[in-house]
């Protein structure tokens, strides 16, 4: 089938009868249907009706060079005349793959030297854990297997990385998740702490519960600890001033592998090739990563996990066998797009551009603050989260019914611009090449997107 002959109606009726959507509502989307895009430049979207819309969203915070590059294109068209597969299995490579590798134990903090490619950021996150079990399991500590992460954090969707992440509505009744060996604990959210706390009140209360929770299930048992730097899907939760530090401080004190979810937050989204390290000052024992790593342009995650590590697991003398891995683990042309998009965030000098531009996107985000419904804006560089509430003193949200991050959303669409709507909150992430006129066309549509919510709301007496 030709689909340049389709119509957009005809597409969106195949997509729905064929197309299982991740985080579809079947209802809803039986109802409304997909918006087909149809072509990608920079930071716009066009969609199969030609209508254009500067995407705030960056794909899913991972077109971060913007999309439509032509040296992408010939590098990854090069890489596949050249060898588009090779098997990456026992003591075959392929060249891209050894020089990405390579390349990101330059970039990676400390003595992160180690790679083990995969197709994604949830398999990143599969394979962290799959490397725990096989180095505490080397080391004897058979015991060692527990996991500990945050409410609200996401780490994939894959069985065991969904089963890691903590945001309720991920975890629906209908799907089961492993609860033997992984331990939630609370989100380090400020703007969602007791009233009248204060900050270091609250963080002092979230290092005792880790610490409290590790000692609870054993130091003995706990293996690791699973935290994106600031949380993404969870709504840009930036913990408290300190909170890095001390968690990773806890971690060394009981002997717990301190894993940096770093999917979102690696490659310029925060003005550095990793958050860990450069932004928040800790050394983590592994980095899972994926999206910016390609910019979108091919589908790739890695884990990067520290000698220490592999020193254990590789001791001479054992003769033992690292059975794991995927057909596609250190694929050569998804490599050969991550290298050329890394030399091209070197070359444009794109990391800086993000520190540049950030505090700006941040700082004009923060005048929607003065509208009846934004509880709260927040964020860091370029990640950026606007918390609708009903009640700005209280803090109570609508009804999950009303789907207001969604009304805002919509009518953010019909005016050209896409933000992602995450039950109560829109959350923004652009490419690293937005400019000052791109931000305030995002803040001056987004707050029309509010504008026109709030007057719906009231019209159909919601508020
Ligand atoms: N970890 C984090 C922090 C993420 O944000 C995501 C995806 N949004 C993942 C893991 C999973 O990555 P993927 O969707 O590529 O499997």
């Amino acid at each position: 089938m030709n689909n340049t002959t389709l119509t957009t109606s005809a597409l969106v009726e195949l997509d729905k009868q064929h197309f299982t959507h991740p985080w579809t509502v079947f209802d809803v989307y039986q109802q409304q249907g997909a918006l087909p895009i149809a072509e990608a430049k920079g930071c716009y979207i066009t969609d199969s009706n030609g209508k254009r819309y500067l995407d705030a969203v960056g794909g899913l915070w991972c077109t971060n060079i913007g999309l439509g590059r032509t040296e992408m294109a010939d590098a990854i068209a090069e890489q596949c005349r050249q060898m588009a597969f090779a098997n990456p299995f026992v003591d075959m490579t392929n060249i891209p793959a050894t020089q990405l590798a390579a390349k990101l134990a330059e970039l990676a903090p400390g003595d992160l030297n180690h790679t083990i490619f995969t197709c994604g950021g949830s398999t990143a996150v599969d394979s962290s854990y799959r490397l725990i079990q096989y180095y505490q399991n080397c080391r004897g500590k058979h015991d060692k297997k527990h996991i500990i992460s945050r409410n609200n954090s996401y780490h994939g969707s894959t069985y065991l990385s969904m089963s890691i992440g903590g945001k309720a509505g991920d975890h629906p009744v209908e799907f089961d998740f492993i609860s033997d060996f992984i331990h939630h604990i609370s989100c380090p959210n400020f703007y969602r702490a007791a009233a009248g706390m204060s900050e270091a009140e609250y963080l002092q209360q979230l290092l005792d519960e880790l610490e409290q929770k590790i000692l609870t299930i054993g130091p003995d048992k706990v293996a690791a600890f699973y935290a994106e730097p600031i949380f993404g899907a969870g709504g840009v939760i930036v913990p408290p001033a300190g909170y890095h530090q001390a968690t990773w401080a806890i971690c060394k004190k009981y002997d717990v592998l301190y894993v940096s979810d770093e999917v979102v937050t690696s490659f310029g989204r925060l003005g550095h090739w990793f958050a860990s390290w450069d932004v928040f000052g800790i050394k983590p024992d592994i980095i899972t990563t994926a999206k910016g790593i390609t910019s979108g342009y091919q589908p790739l995650g890695a884990c990067i996990y520290s000698d220490r590590i592999h020193q254990v697991i590789s001791e001479p003398g054992h003769g033992r066998c690292f059975a794991h891995g995927f057909t596609y683990s250190g694929h050569p042309v998804a490599c050969a797009a991550a290298l050329k998009n890394i030399e091209i965030i070197e070359r444009e000098q794109l990391l800086q551009r993000v520190l540049d531009i950030g505090p700006y996107f941040q700082q004009q985000m923060k005048t929607l603050q003065d509208l009846p419904i934004v509880g709260q804006v927040r964020g860091q560089q370029l990640m950026v989260c606007v918390e609708n509430v009903r009640d700005k003193v209280s803090k109570s949200l609508f009804d999950e019914e009303l789907d207001i991050g969604k009304r805002i959303a919509d009518h953010a669409e019909d005016l050209g611009l896409i933000v992602r709507p995450i039950v109560h909150l829109n959350v923004m992430s652009p490419p690293l090449t937005i400019t000052k006129d791109e931000v305030d066309f995002i803040v001056r549509t987004l707050r029309q997107a509010i504008e026109r919510t709030i007057n719906d709301l009231q019209q159909q007496g919601h508020l």
